[in-house]
Formats: C-alpha cells, sequence, structure tokens
C-alpha cells in the first residue's frame, strides 16, 4: 500500500519555487530508493545514492528560474527554483553595523562581571551547567537530505548531553526541552539570571548554496570571548575525537548572540554538517550522540580542573 511513497524521490533543497541568492552552483539534497538497479539521474546525469537513501549533487545554475528533472526508475521529479541576478552596476557596501553590546541586548547590569570560576575540587553538584539546543520552534535551521531538521538534531544532542552531565553529578538546565523557540537573547539572561556556571548550545552545521558540504565538512567549537575561548578549547578538543573523522577546525572565536555573555563562560558546538549524507547519518546516530555527549563532558572536566 505504501510501496509507491517509498518509491518516490523526495527532494529538500532547493525547495520548490525557492529563490536562492546569486550563485554559480547549488547543492542539490534528498532521497531516493536504493535500489541499486534503477539509478537516479538529475537532468540524466547520474547521481550517487547513499545507503541511507540520501543523495547530495553539486549542479551548475544560471541566473533566472531553473529546472532540474530527477529520474529514477519509473519515478520523476521536477523542482524548479529562481537564482538572483548579479547586481546591475557597483556593489554599495553594507554600512558596518554598530558593535553589540552583550550587557544592554541580555538587560544586564554594566558592572557585572563573570562569577569567579568554581575551585578545583568543588562537588558537581554545585556546578549549574546550561544546555541549549539551538533552534526550535518555527526556526528549523538547517536541513538534511531526508528532510530532518537541524533543531530536532539538537534537541536529541542536548537532551543526550543533559543525561551525561547529570551522570557526572551535575546540576543541569535545559533552556528547551521542547519545540518551542526560546528567544535568542532570552537564553543567556536565563544563564545569567539562573546564575549558570557554563552555559553550552548545540548545533549542526551546513554549507551555503554553492558550496559543496563534502568539502567543507568539520567540527568546531564558537565562543565570543576569551572565558568562553577557553572552555571552547577544552570541549573541543574531546569532541574532534567523538566525530572523527570528520576534520577538527578547532575552537574559533565568532560574534553569537548565545556566547557574548559578559557573565557566564559560553560556547556552541557545531557538531557535524547534516546537509551531506554522511554527516546526517552520522548525527542521527544515538550512538555517535552518546559519544559526543561524553566527550562534552570530559571537555567541561578538563575545563574546570584547568
Ligand atoms: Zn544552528
Amino acid at each position: 500500500m505504501f510501496t509507491a511513497l517509498f518509491a518516490a524521490i523526495l527532494v529538500t533543497f532547493p525547495a520548490e519555487s525557492q529563490r536562492l541568492p546569486q550563485t554559480g552552483r547549488t547543492y542539490v539534497i534528498g532521497a531516493a530508493s536504493t535500489n541499486r538497479s534503477e539509478r537516479l539521474a538529475i537532468n540524466g546525469v547520474e547521481v550517487d545514492v547513499y545507503r541511507t537513501g540520501a543523495f547530495l549533487a553539486m549542479v551548475r545554475v544560471q541566473p533566472g528560474t531553473n529546472t532540474l528533472t530527477f529520474t529514477q526508475g519509473t519515478n520523476t521529479l521536477v523542482r524548479r527554483f529562481v537564482v538572483a541576478a548579479p547586481p546591475s552596476g557597483a556593489v554599495r557596501p553594507a554600512p558596518p553595523s554598530p558593535p553589540h553590546n552583550p550587557y544592554a541586548d541580555l538587560g544586564i547590569p554594566t558592572n557585572t562581571v563573570f562569577a569567579a570560576k568554581p575551585p578545583p575540587g568543588t562537588p558537581p553538584g554545585n556546578i549549574h551547567v546550561m544546555v541549549d539546543a539551538g533552534h526550535g520552534g518555527s526556526d528549523s535551521g538547517a536541513l538534511s537530505p531526508r528532510g530532518m531538521k537541524e533543531k530536532d538534531f539538537n534537541i536529541y544532542q542536548a537532551k543526550a548531553l543533559e543525561a551525561a552531565l547529570r551522570r557526572a553529578g551535575f546540576r543541569v538546565t535545559m533552556t528547551r526541552t521542547d519545540d518551542s523557540f526560546p528567544a535568542l537573547y532570552d537564553r543567556p539572561r536565563r544563564a545569567f539570571r539562573e546564575k549558570a556556571d557554563i552555559f553550552i548550545s548545540i548545533h549542526h552545521n551546513a554549507t551555503g548554496v554553492g558550496t559543496n558540504p563534502r568539502d567543507a565538512r568539520h567540527s568546531t567549537t564558537y565562543a565570543s570571548n576569551e572565558k568562553g575561548l577557553s572552555l571552547a578549547r577544552a570541549v573541543q578538543r574531546h569532541v574532534a575525537q567523538a566525530v572523527a573523522p570528520v576534520r577538527d577546525c578547532g575552537a574559533q572565536v565568532k560574534s553569537l548572540a548565545v556566547c557574548r555573555n559578559p557573565a557566564v563562560p559560553s560556547c556552541l558546538v557545531e557538531v557535524d554538517f547534516i546537509n551531506l549524507p554522511e554527516g546526517e547519518e552520522a548525527s542521527a546516530d544515538p550512538v555517535r550522540r552518546e559519544k559526543v555527549a561524553s566527550a562534552i563532558v570530559m571537555g567541561v572536566l578538563d575545563w574546570l580542573a584547568e
């Protein structure tokens, strides 16, 4: 009864009628039957279907409407999308945006300083870790080939981390436990108000339209200030081992709303890229999820012992 459904071709990106920024090529992701005798083709060019059914292809595109025809066996799917034209005339650079003021953004007193790091030997039960699952609700984040949403990868990984931290004895709170969307600044503001000692945000990555996710795939942990960076370095050292052979891009500094907290050491883990079949499969694997959760706990313990 459901045969037709499983034999269908699913295209996750680009969506029908989607408008893409100016680019000469785009990635195309989706899922199809893994039946080896039924080859998947895009505009007549054969595409590898991964063992999970996911596929990834890079296709050349032109400004204006583009049409892709997907065929596999007797199934056909046509997808139209629009690529923005190059700007005509000189491009005026956008005026620089004023620097963020994390005190004003979070609505906390400007004389706020980082609380003293818990001294080595502090029982974990006296250490409060806030775990943030990125995105949520109407904000799905990135999409995977089989149509899974980053917000869901994030909550599964965050819950595994919550459990691992509790097993290690830490006091843990979550910025969300369901498919809700706490406003971006409410997350670090809550960490400040509830006197968290550590804030860790969980995300999964994806590339821009013109970049092949296979080339870009890496793990990294971001921080936005010195205090956060020492935490990010400790965490990323272990995360990199847990997700190997995914390339390790180390800890990096980036101005991120949830990491600019001037009161709570904060970092944001980008575990893997989900817009390629291998990254989607690994990120959906409960065993890998447990490894990453344990790795983050080890990073937290290292940082506390530094
Ligand atoms: Zn994200």
